[in-house]
């Protein structure tokens, strides 16, 4: 089996570590194509106005100066493109990526562009307790439960254009409780802070936060689950169509 691994925290970070040592557990034929600076929060933009670079840092490895999307694009259709991946890996993503998270998310919108070009594609993200936790993130509980969670996978038959989040939760691999297979849940809006900062100069800047999730998680989301002490496996899918207005929304155009 051959893996495509990539993430949006850039191909130094810890958890990209992670996610290598949990590749290397299922399979041998590993390759890397990772953006080559942090793209948190890139979403599944694409880059159309500047050109990239594509650096070669080792055998099978290669980082990107762009983002998630431009990496899995490089990777798919350039550095991989005689020998394509059975399975694309994204993460383990610094931080949860639930409920809308998934909108923003480069890690997810990495697995979101493997799933167009037809692979199997797997985000990974690790919740993590606090903000401002900088590097010292855990990822016990991924490291430790990340095989557990992918090998069944493997078996799965990912219909077409779907892709598979998962999170875990903020605890050691020993308190984590179990795997949930979960809907994508949706938080209050609300949670965004802009922080107001003043530049050497004298201008003022703004820096956007995230603040503790607001409202109680629904039901069967990955919010619930990964609040209960569960991983949560989400099955994700590209047709954002809402076919519940389709009626309505006829009738509107008469
Ligand atoms: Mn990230």
């Amino acid at each position: 089996m051959r893996i495509l691994l990539t993430n949006d925290d850039g191909i130094h970070a810890p958890g990209f570590t992670v996610l290598e040592e949990i590749a290397r557990e299922l399979a041998d034929d590993i390759w890397v194509v990772a953006p080559a600076e942090e793209q948190s929060g890139a979403g599944h933009s694409l880059t159309l106005t500047q050109p990239l670079r594509l650096r070669q840092l080792g055998e099978q490895r290669f980082s990107v100066t762009g983002t998630p999307t431009d990496a899995v694009m490089m990777g798919i259709n350039l550095v991989m493109k005689d020998n394509p991946p059975d399975l694309l890996l994204s993460g383990v993503n610094r931080g949860a990526n639930l409920a809308e998270d998934v909108t923003y998310s480069g890690t997810v919108s990495a697995a979101m562009e493997g799933a167009l070009a037809g692979v199997p594609s797997i985000a990974l993200s690790q919740t993590y307790p606090r903000e401002a936790m900088g590097d010292e993130v855990p990822f016990a509980a991924a490291r430790h439960w990340g095989r557990r969670v992918l090998e069944p996978l493997l078996k799965y038959d990912f219909p077409a254009r779907t892709l598979i989040n998962v999170n875990f939760p903020a605890r050691t691999a020993e308190a984590v409780k179990g795997i949930r297979t979960v809907g994508q849940g949706m938080r209050d809006y609300g949670r965004l802070q802009i922080i107001e900062n003043k530049d050497p100069r004298g201008y003022p800047y703004y820096w956007f936060g995230l603040g503790p999730m607001v409202g109680t998680a629904e039901h069967s989301t990955d919010l619930e689950a990964i609040a209960d002490g569960y991983i949560a496996v989400s099955p994700l899918h590209l047709d954002m169509t809402h076919h519940g207005s389709l009626e309505a929304l006829g009738q509107v155009f008469g």
